[in-house]
């Protein structure tokens, strides 16, 4: 598979679990579940250069370390709505985002910050080398425990329709 690029978008996370999503905030996206990204970076999804085959990084912050939740590789855009088919999730521990691919002087971008074909590749690479593991969408990652899986799901799927603003520098909270 060709990969042009990669992008690392930022996420907040469950307070109390770096691997859930934040079920207050930002409850849907990514959506492993389905394999859908609808809500967050409206920015980043309806950004005209967004490719198919695109690797999506998912950074969350915990401990005022940039480190990488998820990732999937982009399979369709339609009408804003991203759509991937599996996705490498961090089971162990989790790696750090290199300095040199997300500065931490760096402002966040709405569209996500870029990263080149090679980085994005040596990036997946090290995931697989570590403790990622990549499942099917709609399976539950083992490091996940089935109850704060069933939850996270429930929540996400009552608030699909409603509108979601996600918010841009405006604190650390992403
Ligand atoms: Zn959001």
């Amino acid at each position: 598979m060709d990969i042009p690029e990669g992008r690392i978008l930022v996420h907040q996370h469950n307070p109390d679990n770096w691997r859930l999503r934040n079920l207050e905030k930002h409850p849907i996206d990514p959506n492993w579940e389905t394999g859908t990204y609808s809500k967050c970076h409206i920015g980043f999804r309806e950004n005209k250069r967004l490719k198919v085959n695109t690797v999506v990084f998912d950074l969350v912050i915990q401990d005022k370390k940039s480190i990488i939740r998820s990732a999937f590789v982009v399979k369709k855009i339609k009408n804003g709505i991203v759509f991937f088919d599996s996705f490498l999730f961090a089971d162990g521990k989790p790696l750090e985002i290199p300095e040199k691919l997300f500065p931490t002087s760096q402002s966040r971008t709405r569209h996500g910050n870029i990263i080149s074909d090679k980085d994005s590749n040596d990036l997946l690479e090290d995931m697989r080398a570590h403790s990622y593991n990549e499942y099917p969408v709609g399976t539950k990652p083992f490091s996940i425990n089935q109850n704060d899986w069933e939850k996270m799901i429930l929540t996400s799927s009552k608030c699909k329709d409603e509108q979601h603003f996600c918010y841009y520098r405006t604190s650390s909270k992403i």
